[in-house]
């Protein structure tokens, strides 16, 4: 199990450090910007759509290890998918970081961002890892700003 740690660890520690997706699209379909108070974290979201398909996502921002890899991740998650699923993962991530640390969860539809699932037991850490999710969650919804209070 620490190895499992260990791995999950480097996989946030390497997208916070090289974020994918970290640029702006010009004349995005949409764009949200979202904020997280509680540790200051920032992004906007940008979503290039078509046909009902996200045919480009990418962010930019400042924001702590744990949030900038989780956007990173996120838009790499979402890319080619169909609206109505990347909003299916949206729902799955979410239940993942919110559910209590000790609730058996199925998070096997989430691929590698189950790495994200370690953050249930820290409280003040879910909503770095659920930003990026809200703010695309949002954008889909064309909301331009979303606040994780
Ligand atoms: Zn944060």
């Amino acid at each position: 199990m620490s190895d499992l740690r260990e791995l999950y660890q480097e996989v946030i520690l390497d997208h916070s450090r090289k974020p994918r997706n970290f640029r702006k699209i010009e004349d995005a379909d949409r764009m949200s910007v979202g904020y997280n108070p509680l540790c200051g974290d920032r992004l906007t979201l940008f979503l290039d759509l078509e046909d009902g398909v996200v045919k480009d996502a990418s962010f930019q921002g400042v924001g702590c290890a744990i949030s900038t890899a989780s956007a990173s991740m996120m838009t790499e998650a979402v890319k080619g998918k169909r609206v109505e699923d990347a909003e299916k993962l949206f729902e799955q991530f979410h239940e993942m970081v919110t559910a209590s640390p000790d609730e058996e969860i199925d998070a096997s539809g989430l691929g590698k961002l189950q790495v994200f699932g370690g953050v249930r037991e820290f409280p003040a850490r879910v909503k770095c890892a659920s930003l990026a999710w809200h703010t695309v969650h949002a954008a889909l919804h064309g909301q331009e700003e979303t606040s994780t209070e």
